[in-house]
């Protein structure tokens, strides 16, 4: 093969050099100003807004954001990898960023009006949190049975409703509210709406105390008589099931890529502890039953992040997803509970405890096998690609 041609299909893991000074320099931010507090967020189920802030001025809080709006013009691999680099050292950052852009920014440069996109756009490059509000208690993988209502009023729509496991509800100024125009109608009454934190009827109630991404506030919305003007739908009245599908199908690829993260972060932290612990005279990185574990472990890293960069990959060049999507945060998602696993079986009793952090992503990974599509559902979606 001619060197030429080995340019033409770059291997997936090859960044561009824009992409690896991007990617660095979100890792550096990771490490200098989240680990430090990584600790504290999760002991006390907080994340500070001084932290949301310096993720705006790094610039991940608007990466697809045009800059004419205020964003960094970026790709959605750009997304990715800010996820998968924040993830590593704190898996509830990770989210944050993630919500923010596969799903609200998102969903509002695919779907929104122009006027929409002059209105937001530039708030959510600036300062503005968004959330995305799908699921409610009686409806996670059946989402389109919500019982959220709208009721077209006043020249807008007043929504009544309960929306549940919100991400990003504590910090949220923008949310993404999916409702019912017509009932009757089933999913194809489902609507999505752009909500404010201050608008009249709209309340964001109780924060989930989680077992992992504990800092990531979960929030219950509470919606009554909430008067929503119509310019606020997002794409079309009775076509918020398309939004719902098309930004989750892409979602789902950021959080493969969190999971990726946890999971290279936990490796990272066994490598170096399996060189330094002791036994019987000597590193215990020096057995070969432990370097056969680490070796599992790397391989398990690297297969998911390929799936993850392939899937991101086509979504960036237009071409069709939505099996690989699914792929990627099924497998991902599995791969980081291996690798949390043995990770925290290699620091043998003090991987059970706090004071290492392997505990921690244990904890953290497991939401990557039920947010944004169970495992189940994933495979469902592939299932169906295959079978008809
Ligand atoms: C920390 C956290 C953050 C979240 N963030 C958000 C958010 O920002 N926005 C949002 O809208 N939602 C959010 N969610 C909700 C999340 O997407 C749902 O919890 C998830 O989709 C599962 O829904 P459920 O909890 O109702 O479980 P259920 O749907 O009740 O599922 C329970 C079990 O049944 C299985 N199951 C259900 N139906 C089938 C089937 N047909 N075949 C096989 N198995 C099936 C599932 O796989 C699962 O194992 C969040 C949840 C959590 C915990």
């Amino acid at each position: 093969m001619t060197q030429q041609a080995e340019l033409a299909t770059p291997p997936l893991t090859a960044l561009t050099e824009d992409e690896i000074i991007f990617r660095d320099s979100v890792s550096d931010f990771a490490e200098t100003r989240v680990r430090p507090l990584s600790r504290d967020m999760d002991e006390h189920a907080k994340f500070p807004r001084t932290l949301v802030d310096e993720l705006f001025s790094l610039g991940v809080m608007g990466i697809e954001i045009p800059e004419t709006h205020g964003g960094a013009g970026g790709t959605f691999f750009h997304s990715v990898l800010a996820v998968e680099a924040l993830s590593r050292v704190d898996p509830s950052v990770g989210v944050l960023v993630d919500v923010q852009n596969t799903l609200v920014i998102n969903a509002l440069i695919r779907w929104a009006s122009n006027d929409v996109k002059g209105r937001y756009l530039p708030k959510l490059a600036a300062s503005w949190v968004g959330a995305y509000a799908l699921s409610e208690s009686g409806s996670g993988s059946d989402a389109f049975a919500l019982a959220t209502k709208a009721v077209e009023r006043d020249g807008g729509f007043a929504l009544t409703g309960r929306k549940l496991w919100i991400t990003n509800g504590n910090e949220a100024n923008l949310f993404i509210v999916f409702a019912n125009v017509n009932p009757e109608a089933g999913y194809r009454g489902i609507t999505a709406f752009l909500v404010e934190r201050d608008s009249p009827g709209f309340t964001v109630g109780k924060k989930e105390d989680k077992l992992g991404i504990r800092a990531s506030s979960t929030c219950e919305l509470l919606l009554e008589d909430c008067l929503v003007p119509r310019a606020n739908v997002l794409g079309e009245v009775g076509k918020g099931y398309k939004v719902a599908i098309e930004t989750l199908n892409e979602g789902r690829i950021g959080i493969g890529a969190q999971m990726v993260g946890v999971a290279q972060g936990a490796l990272d932290h066994a490598a170096k502890y399996v060189r330094e612990r002791k036994q019987f005279g000597r590193p215990i990185g020096d057995f070969q039953g432990v370097q056969f574990q680490i070796a599992r472990m790397a391989t398990d890293v690297q297969a998911a992040r390929l799936l993850v960069y392939n899937a991101a990959r086509l979504r960036d060049a237009g071409r069709a997803f939505l099996t690989e999507a699914a792929m990627c945060k099924l497998f991902s998602s599995e791969a980081a509970e291996r690798v949390t696993s043995l990770a925290v079986n290699l620091f043998g009793g003090y991987g059970f405890t706090r004071d290492y952090p392997v505990e921690k992503l244990y904890r953290d990974q497991k939401i990557g096998q039920i947010y944004e599509g169970t495992s189940n559902m994933q495979l469902q979606t592939i299932a169906k690609q295959i079978l008809g």
